[in-house]
């Protein structure tokens, strides 16, 4: 070994001579015509960057899920009855057993149509609705809310969400958004308390990821998102307050269960996660759309979703096509590492969380048929 190490060695030194040798004679031939030597690492944008993955490595792709879905995070995108009908064919191809429309957060027509147009394929689809803020400030306006909730409820709606609220109130909320309404309004309470007692969870999006309100610079770690979907708090409530509205809530409604969409939008901090699921039994969390937040983590997601795997419930909320389920079944089934799904919109790579299959099925279904069956 020594010997060829030794000639390698010398090769090198060779090649490092030659290569300065010639840097040298080209810097010199650029100071010499008044160029400056410009390198590639100054000229491409964080937007350009397009790399490809070069390593000899698994790349797996999962056509359908290991096991059968109950997707609990998605909403009423299809515009026509061909679509719907399309979107039942991907649905059976990925294993997806039925699907939630969320009515609130997509600007769409009134509850009933949403409940007639899905109403051939009703059993691959479920129905969540909105609250009515139309009136909310005065006491004939509070009990119109809960009859329009048991009205929903009769018709078929099986929970409420996605309510939103990213600083300025629910604003996901139809027909009329909850400006200023927060989650821990007292004018929420009896709402709540009617979920409670229609046994309709609550599914709610809280503020968005970290990387979105800190800095636009060169330290935020999540720039190309952070500066897509960046918000500005100057005048409204910040991502803390938010979560305190949250927290507010489900501990002062015991008997209401909450799915904190995505994550609770805390994938930075999942110790402190764990942390408010350990502490509020009637807390859930959705992994909707936050696949990118999460996957480049993958060890410490891994571990969260191993050790609230009871608690955790798979959700897309990214349309209907084939390749975003299989993307998402990619990132949970498989230990592939380092790849990148470029829509998501980061610069960084992404691996596999390698699940145990009790894992998989729980969150994949289990979990949501208990919360929708035995929570009833
Ligand atoms: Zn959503």
């Amino acid at each position: 070994m020594q010997p060829k190490m030794k000639k390698c060695m010398k090769n090198s030194v060779t090649f490092t001579v030659l290569f300065a040798a010639v840097l040298f004679a080209a810097c010199t031939t650029k100071q010499a015509t008044g160029e400056a030597a410009v390198s590639p690492v100054d000229t491409i944008l964080l937007n350009n960057f397009r790399p490809q993955v070069v390593n000899n490595i698994p790349q797996t792709r999962v056509e359908r899920a290991k096991f059968p879905i109950i997707d609990m995070h998605s909403h009423d995108y299809a515009e026509t009855a061909e679509q719907i009908e399309e979107w039942v064919r991907v649905m059976d191809a990925v294993g997806v057993q039925h699907t939630a429309v969320m009515h609130c957060a997509w600007i769409g027509r009134p509850f009933e149509e949403v409940i007639e147009a899905y109403a051939p394929y009703k059993k691959r689809f479920r129905f969540w609705c909105c609250f009515d803020y139309s009136d909310i400030d005065t006491p004939e306006g509070v009990a119109r809310s809960l009859e329009t909730l048991e009205r929903y409820h009769a018709l078929g709606a099986v929970g409420i969400g996605e309510l939103g609220d990213k600083g300025e109130g629910d604003l996901y909320a139809r027909p009329v958004e909850g400006v200023g309404i927060h989650i821990d309004d007292p004018r929420v309470k009896p709402l709540l308390e009617k979920c409670a007692e229609l046994r309709m969870p609550v599914s709610i999006h809280i503020g968005e990821p970290i990387w979105m309100y800190l800095p636009m610079d060169e330290t935020n770690d999540g720039l190309p998102n952070g500066v897509a979907w960046h918000v500005d708090t100057t005048n409204c409530m910040g991502y803390e307050g938010l979560v305190n509205t949250f927290e507010n809530a489900v501990r002062d409604n015991p008997k209401t269960l909450f799915i904190a969409c995505h994550y609770l939008n805390m994938n930075h901090d999942l110790p402190r996660l764990g942390a408010m699921l350990d502490k509020y039994p009637n807390m859930y969390v959705d992994i909707a759309a936050r696949v990118a937040e999460s996957a480049h983590t993958p060890r410490a997601t891994r571990e969260f979703l191993i050790k609230y795997q009871d608690r955790v419930l798979f959700g897309t909320d990214n349309g209907m096509d084939a390749e975003m389920y299989h993307n998402i079944f990619r990132v949970l089934e498989t230990n592939d590492e380092h790849f990148y799904i470029p829509e998501y919109n980061y610069h960084w790579a992404l691996s596999g969380f390698d699940l145990p299959d009790e894992v998989l099925k729980k969150i994949y279904h289990d979990n949501a048929e208990r919360i929708l069956n035995e929570y009833k």
